[in-house]
Formats: C-alpha cells, structure tokens, sequence
C-alpha cells in the first residue's frame, strides 16, 4: 500500500518555505498531545516519522511528508494549544495558518484529531472554521479511543458529530487508538481517497 511508503521531505518554520503548491497535500492538526505523531506514525507503519512535539512552548516545524510520491503529500501541522507561547506570535502564526488553510490549492482535506475524553476546544473550533472557508471537507479523529469502553466510544462520537454537525461544513468522523490499531483501515480509506494514492 503506497501510505506505507511515505518519506520525510521537508520541515519548514513557515509556509512562505513549504513545496510548490501542486499535487495533493492533506494536513493533520490537533492540540499537542492529542496523538498526532502516534496517528501518522501508525497510519503509515513507520516508527519515528512524526516525532512527538515534547517541548511546550518550542518553536514547532511544518512537517511535510510524501506519500507515494512528492505530489502526495502529508503535512504535520505544529500541535497548538501550549499556553507559553507569547501572544505575538500566535497571532503571526495563526495568520498564516489561516491563510494556509483558506488559500492553499493543493489542500485537499483536514485531518483534526482531538482526544476521544475532551471535547472540540476553542481553537479546534477556528481551525474548522478556517476549513469551511477554505471549502474544504474535515475529517475528524477521536484519538485514543482505547481509553474509554465501548459504550461511553459511542456516546463521545455522538456528541463530537453534533457538536461538528452544528458548524455546517463537510465532515466524517471515526474512532481512533494508535495503541490499539483501531481505525486504521478508515483513515487509509480517507487518505487514499483524498490524496488520489
Ligand atoms: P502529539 O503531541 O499530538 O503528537 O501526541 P503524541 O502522539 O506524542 O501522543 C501524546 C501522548 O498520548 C503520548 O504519551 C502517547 O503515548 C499517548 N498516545 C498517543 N496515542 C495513543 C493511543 O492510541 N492510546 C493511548 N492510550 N495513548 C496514546
């Protein structure tokens, strides 16, 4: 399967240093330590591709990845939510990212990935805002889906699909765990789909 031959490409401090806006990229965003790193690692079988963000407050790299090719490509967006980062820059940040997201045209689709124990926050709320505006489809994932059983799975999904139902943009939603292997085979479907692999 070609998401298994996903290579490094390129890390950049900022967008104006990302690849040619061509081919199809698909970008994965999330607060920090909502299982990012343990999601693109899984997903496409290699160890260490995505190196978990440790350091609160470091400046973090746009990570790009090629899947198959250079022309499909995985973007690792820096995990947001670490309150020392000062404010100045996060406004300078989200500027771009907002311009990323909306203007990108190689941007197919936003993966988000929230912890299946804490709601949609504030700032996942304004990345799928920026989505919408970008007209582009979201896929969500409840990352480490193993933490709860299956009963109170159900109900977090129920709620997280109401909560995205109600900001009216193209979204699909599926339980994840990197520990468990849970929900591989759905995520490769979206990618496969969105990155033409
Ligand atoms: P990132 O900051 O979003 O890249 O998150 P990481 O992938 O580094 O994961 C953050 C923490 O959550 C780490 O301690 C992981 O071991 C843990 N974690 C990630 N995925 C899972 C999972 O599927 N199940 C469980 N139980 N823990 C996970």
């Amino acid at each position: 399967k070609k998401i298994h031959q996903t290579e490094f490409l390129l890390s950049a401090p900022t967008f104006k240093l990302c690849p040619d806006d061509v081919g199809f990229e698909v970008a994965f965003a999330g607060r920090s330590n909502a299982g990012k790193s343990s999601a693109i690692n899984t997903i496409t079988q290699q160890k260490q591709l995505a190196r978990s963000s440790k350091t609160p407050g470091r400046t973090q790299m746009i990570n790009f990845f090629g899947v198959g090719s250079e022309n499909s490509r995985i973007v690792d967006l820096p995990g947001y939510g670490y309150a020392a980062v000062p404010e100045a820059m996060k406004i300078k940040w989200q500027k771009e990212l907002e311009e990323y997201l909306v203007s990108r045209k190689s941007l197919v689709g936003l993966v988000l990935m929230t912890d299946i124990r804490h709601p949609l926050k504030y700032f996942d709320e304004q990345m799928l805002h920026w989505a919408k505006d970008g007209g582009l489809p979201v896929h969500v994932l409840l990352t480490k889906a193993d933490k709860l059983k299956h009963g109170a799975q159900k109900s977090a999904l129920l709620a997280t699909k109401q909560q995205l139902q109600s900001l009216e943009l193209p979204f699909s939603i599926q339980l994840f765990s990197a520990l468990k292997k849970q929900g591989l085979q759905e995520l490769a479907l979206v990618l496969g789909e969105w990155l033409q692999l």
